[in-house]
């Protein structure tokens, strides 16, 4: 699995990410919860390699990944916006990191993420014609087609209303278990981490600062600012 062993990244004298340790094990799903501004893109990014660490290391099953390139990490991400590619078909999109596979497997595997995220029978449909929550199922499906072995999330669900917002993160969630994937899903959202993650792991100002079930979290809050970012008087 992940683990991120005391992380610093800095921009100027901006410390984003401020001393944090984190592991993810095999098929689990860890939330990022944090306020605006509290580092967890920066954390996300550094995970997948965009981001160079001040000090610290991310290391893979205790492999040190500073010297594997963001493309050989084998790590998914998914955007707050879709970020499809606008001029391909949806099965091209979700295809699109499936090279390694022959022409009859690729449209198996489409057919098989279409399924999976609800959306039977979209292969030959325009990105541009996509409702913003199918665009995020589609972004969903391009990203796990190639089982990536570790799925990084940055507010997939943000920008779309509360109901939809509320559905969609019950559908991720059945989809991460269904897959077995193991996954990092970043929000300032307590109920969607709730809802998609097995652990919370919240952050303010670059430093985590606890890491717990969803249950312990409300039960016990570690400390004054866990609770009163959490809603709760301690
Ligand atoms: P949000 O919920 O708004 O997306 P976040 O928790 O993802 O916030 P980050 O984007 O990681 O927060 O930002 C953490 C800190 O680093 C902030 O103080 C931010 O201003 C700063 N920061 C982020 N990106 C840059 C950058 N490219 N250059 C300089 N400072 C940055
Ligand atoms: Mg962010």
């Amino acid at each position: 699995g992940l683990e991120v062993r005391d992380a610093v990244v800095r921009y100027g004298a901006t410390t984003a990410v401020d001393h944090v340790s984190l592991q993810v094990t095999p098929g689990a799903v860890v939330a990022l919860l944090g306020p605006s501004g509290s580092g967890k893109s920066t954390l996300l990014r550094a995970i997948a390699g965009l981001e160079p660490l001040v000090s610290g290391a991310v290391l893979w099953d205790g492999t040190d990944l500073a010297r594997v390139k963001v493309h050989k990490r084998n790590f998914g991400m998914v955007f707050q916006d879709a970020q499809l590619f606008p001029t391909m078909t949806v099965g091209r999109n979700i295809a699109y990191g499936l090279g390694s596979l022959g022409r009859a497997a690729q449209r198996e595997r489409v057919a098989e993420m279409l399924d999976l995220i609800g959306l039977p029978g979209f292969e030959s449909r325009r990105v541009t014609e996509l409702s913003g929550g199918q665009a995020q199922r589609i972004a969903l499906a391009r990203s796990l087609a190639p089982s990536p072995r570790l799925l990084l999330l940055d507010e997939p669900l943000s920008a779309l209303d509360t109901g939809l917002r509320r559905r969609l993160a019950d559908d991720l969630a059945r989809i991460l278990r269904a897959t077995h994937t193991t996954a990092i899903h970043v929000t300032h959202d307590h109920q969607e981490a709730y809802t998609v993650a097995d652990t919370v792991a919240v952050l303010q100002e670059g430093r985590l600062l606890q890491e717990a079930d969803p249950d312990a979290l409300r039960r016990t809050p570690a400390s004054r600012e866990v609770a009163a970012f959490l809603g709760f008087r301690a």
